[in-house]
C-alpha cells in the first residue's frame, strides 16, 4: 500500500506572518490536498524569548484567511500531539537520555568564552570554525570535577566523522555535505530546551512526516537533521527546499521592498484568493501559460517537479494584476467593506454608516473599481466624490474650460439639470445629448468641460455616474466655483 503523504508547516511564532512562510505553508498544503494526505500545523516555540502567543494567533488567522485548513495541529489536536514544542519537552528529554546512554551525545561544559576563543583561533588559522569535540573525551570523573566547579552543561551530538551525507532534494536534486564540516553541535541548551535542529527531527519523525518542504535557508540544517534521524533510528523523510524570494532588485525580500507580512496585504485590501494565486506562482510554474488559478485548480495542477530551484522574484505588479482580476469579480458590497477602513482614514466617511449612505458608497466604489488594484487605492480614486473643492489636475483640465463656447454650454447644463424631476443616469444622458443638439457643439465641448468643472480632471469615472452620485446641488456648486477659479 502506498504510504500516506504527511506534510507539516512548522512556523516559529516570533513575528508577523511573512509571505515567505505563507508560501511554504501553501506548497505543503497543496501537496497534502493533491495527494489526499494530511497537513499538520506545528508551532516551533523553543525560542522562549522571541516566541509569543500573539504571533501564533497571527499565523493561524492568516492561514485561515488564505483558506489553508489543517488536519492535525494546534487547536484541533490529533494522534501525534501535542503540537506545540514547548509542550513536548518530556518527549525530547526521553530521547536525549537515550542518545546520552548510547554515547551518541555527551554533556559539554565549555563556556561561551571558551568556545568563542576557540572559534577565533580557528579563524586566525584560516579554518572553518567548528567545535573540536573537547568535552567528548571527558571521563566520568572529569565531568564531575567540572560540575563541582558549578559549570552548566549543554548536550552535544557526536557527528559521525568522515561521512558523506547525501540526500535527494525534491527541488534541488542530489545534495551532499561532508560530515567533518559539520562538527558536533548542541542539541539541548543548558536550560534544558532543545534547539531547533533537534526538536524538528523528533517531531517530524514522531508525527510521521513523509515530506519536509521548507525554505532554502534550512538546506544547511538538513545534514545535521539527517545524522540525528539516523542516530535515533528514525525514518528520514524526503526533503524539498524551495528557493528564496527576492525583491525586484534581486536582493532578499525585505521591508525595503514594501509589505512583507500577510496581514499587511490583507489590510491593504488584497484578496486571499489573489494572494494564494500569486504565492503559488512564486517558485512553481504551471505547465501552460495560465496565470489565474482558483485554489482547487492549484490543488489539481500543483506538483513539486515544477518547482524551480532558482530564486523567485516577488513582482508586486503581477500581484496587483492578479488582485485586480479578483477584485472585479467580488461585487461592490464586499469591496466597499474592504475599502471602508481606508475611506474612514481618509476622512471621507464616518462609521457607523447610515443605510442610505452605505448604498451610495457602494455605488461610488463600483464606479471606481476599474481603476484600482487593491482596496486601499479606493480613496485616491474616489476623492472626486467627496472633496468639494475642485483642483485642476493640469493645464489641459483648465484649458477645456477656456473655450468660448463654454459659458453657453454651462448655462444650458445648469438650466436643464435644474429642471429635471429625477436626476438619474438616463435623465442626465438626455440633458447632455440635448445640449449637443441644441447648441450645435461637438460632444467633446460638453462632456469634457463638465467633467473638468466637476472634478478638475479630464479622465475618470463615467460622467453620468459622477453627476448622479455627486448630486445636482453639489455638481452645480462645483461648476460655479470652477468657472470662477479660472
Ligand atoms: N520553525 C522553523 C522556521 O520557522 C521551521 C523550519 C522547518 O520547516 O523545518 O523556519
Amino acid at each position: 500500500m502506498k504510504q500516506e503523504v504527511r506534510v507539516r508547516f512548522a512556523p516559529s511564532p516570533t513575528g508577523p506572518f511573512h509571505i515567505g512562510g505563507a508560501r511554504s505553508a501553501l506548497f505543503n498544503w497543496l501537496l497534502a490536498r493533491k495527494c489526499g494526505g494530511k497537513f499538520v500545523l506545528r508551532i516551533e516555540d523553543t525560542d522562549l524569548e522571541r516566541s509569543k502567543r500573539e504571533w501564533e494567533e497571527n499565523i493561524k488567522a492568516a492561514l485561515q484567511w488564505l483558506g489553508m485548513d489543517w488536519d492535525e495541529g494546534i487547536d484541533i489536536g490529533g494522534d501525534h500531539g501535542p503540537y506545540r514544542q514547548t509542550e513536548r519537552l518530556d518527549i525530547y528529554r526521553k530521547y536525549t537520555e537515550q542518545l546520552l546512554a548510547e554515547g551518541k551525545a555527551y554533556p559539554c561544559y565549555c563556556t561561551e568564552e571558551e568556545l568563542d576563543a576557540e572559534r577565533q583561533e580557528q579563524l586566525a588559522r584560516g579554518e572553518t570554525p567548528r567545535y573540536t569535540g573537547r568535552c567528548r573525551s571527558l571521563t566520568p570523573e572529569g565531568r564531575k570535577a567540572l560540575e563541582a566547579e558549578g559549570r552548566k552543561s549543554t548536550v552535544r551530538f557526536h557527528v559521525p566523522e568522515n561521512r558523506q551525507i547525501v540526500f535527494n532534494d525534491l527541488v534541488r536534486g542530489t545534495v551532499s555535505f561532508e560530515s567533518n564540516g559539520v562538527g558536533d553541535f548542541v542539541i539541548v541548551k543548558s536550560d534544558g530546551i532543545p534547539v531547533y535542529n533537534y526538536a524538528v527531527v523528533l517531531d517530524d519523525a514522531l508525527m510521521g512526516i513523509t515530506h519536509v518542504i521548507r525554505a532554502e535557508e534550512h538546506l544547511s540544517n538538513t545534514p545535521r537533521q539527517i545524522v540525528l534521524f539516523e542516530a535515533l533510528g528514525l525514518p528520514v523523510p524526503e526533503f524539498g527546499h524551495i528557493s528564496l524570494i527576492l525583491g525586484k532588485d534581486r536582493s532578499k525580500m525585505s521591508k525595503r521592498h514594501g509589505a512583507t507580512s500577510v496581514d499587511q496585504y490583507r489590510q491593504l485590501g488584497y484578496l486571499p484568493e489573489a494572494l494564494v494565486n500569486f504565492l503559488a506562482l512564486l517558485g512553481w510554474s504551471p505547465a501552460g501559460d495560465q496565470e489565474i488559478f482558483s485554489l482547487s485548480e492549484l490543488v489539481e495542477q500543483f506538483s513539486l517537479d515544477r518547482v524551480a530551484k532558482n530564486p523567485a522574484v516577488f513582482d508586486v505588479d503581477k500581484l496587483n494584476f492578479i488582485n485586480a482580476h479578483y477584485l472585479r469579480q467580488i461585487g461592490p458590497e464586499r469591496l466597499t467593506a474592504m475599502a471602508l477602513p481606508h475611506l474612514v482614514a481618509a476622512g471621507y466617511v464616518e462609521e457607523p454608516l447610515p443605510p442610505e449612505k452605505e448604498a451610495w458608497l457602494i455605488q461610488v466604489v463600483a464606479a471606481v473599481t476599474e481603476y484600482v488594484s487593491y482596496a486601499a487605492q479606493i480613496p485616491e480614486h474616489a476623492a472626486v466624490f467627496f472633496r468639494e473643492e475642485v483642483k485642476f489636475e493640469n493645464d489641459e483640465a483648465r484649458e477645456v474650460l477656456c473655450d468660448p463656447d463654454i459659458p453657453r454650454v454651462m448655462a444650458a447644463f445648469r438650466e436643464k439639470l435644474s429642471a429635471l424631476d429625477t436626476v438619474d443616469e438616463t435623465a442626465v444622458q438626455g440633458v447632455l445629448k440635448s445640449i449637443v443638439k441644441e447648441l450645435k457643439v461637438g460632444g467633446k465641448k460638453v462632456y469634457m468641460p463638465i467633467r473638468a468643472a466637476i472634478t478638475g480632471q479630464v479622465h475618470g469615472p463615467d460622467l453620468l455616474k459622477l453627476i448622479v452620485l455627486i448630486g445636482r446641488e453639489r455638481v452645480l456648486a462645483r461648476i460655479d466655483a470652477s468657472l470662477k477659479a479660472l
